[in-house]
């Protein structure tokens, strides 16, 4: 593992239904305080190195044949999902999952009862949620289900937030959304990491958003690494970027 890194993968290959080959190989790191983008076209193995990581991939007959994934130090490669996020390791699935039929406040507190907070703590998450999400705060009484697809995926970030994670898998947070809400949602996820020191591994097909917020980026091309750098170097290297796109 190397020195300070709050996630690593080593190696790793992922199987579905004991034959379909979704990833291999795959290694990679997250700093402590730090946005990382898995960046790929569709079906290039992201949410399945996500799922591995978070220990959902078995629910959907995936299975880890191969590598080791490491998170504060600690093996994790088995470790199930709810135990994870008892450790402050949580995940956003894509396409936000809210509760039609429950408040936007209802939803977030379905997120928070992980550490068995008291009303009092619950009342300190959700203020601190409605900080970096002021809409939410003047949604809240809504039913999820009007809300916007932008809001709405608030609302599946704000609920993991509610866990007080340390470490948050992210999956195409950006998708189907306007760019000036993609934009407003990856501001707040930088303030996050700022001001709360929380980590981000953001899968995205949407490489231009998640290169302009992240630190560290890696590019996965059917089902492994194809090439990794600083943000701002992958940023600056067309070739590489209209090859991604291409997809
Ligand atoms: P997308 O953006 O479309 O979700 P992705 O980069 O996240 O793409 P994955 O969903 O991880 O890619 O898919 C990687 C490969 O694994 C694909 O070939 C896909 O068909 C396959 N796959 C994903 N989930 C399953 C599953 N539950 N059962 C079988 N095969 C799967």
């Amino acid at each position: 593992m190397p020195v300070g890194a709050l996630l690593h993968i080593q190696n790793i290959e992922v199987i579905y239904e004991k034959v379909i080959l979704a990833v291999q190989d795959i290694s990679l790191s997250v700093a402590p305080q730090s946005i990382v983008a898995l960046l790929g076209a569709n079906g290039a193995g992201k949410s399945t190195t996500l799922k591995a990581i978070s220990g959902l991939a078995s629910a959907q007959r995936g299975e880890i044949v191969d590598g080791r994934i490491e998170y504060q130090g600690n093996d994790i490669t088995t470790t199930p999902p709810a135990t994870l996020v008892e450790r402050g390791l949580v995940q956003v699935l894509e396409g936000r999952h809210c509760f039609a039929h429950l408040s936007v406040e209802e939803n977030l507190l379905t997120g928070g009862f992980v550490h068995n907070p008291s009303r009092h703590k619950l009342n300190q998450l959700l203020e601190s949620i409605y900080h970096y999400f002021p809409r939410l705060k003047l949604l809240r009484k809504n039913l999820a289900g009007y809300a916007s697809g932008g809001e709405q995926q608030m609302v599946a970030i704000g609920r993991a937030l509610m866990s007080e994670p340390t470490l948050v898998l992210l999956d195409e947070p950006s998708m189907g959304l306007a760019p000036q809400i993609v934009e407003e949602i990856f501001t707040i996820i930088k303030n996050l990491r700022d001001e709360q020191g929380m980590s981000f591994l953001v899968a995205e097909q949407n490489a231009g958003a998640a290169l302009r917020y992240a630190d560290y980026a890696y590019i996965l091309e059917n089902g492994r690494i194809s090439s990794e750098g600083d943000a701002e170097h992958i940023n600056q290297s067309e070739v590489l970027l209209a090859s991604y796109l291409a997809g």
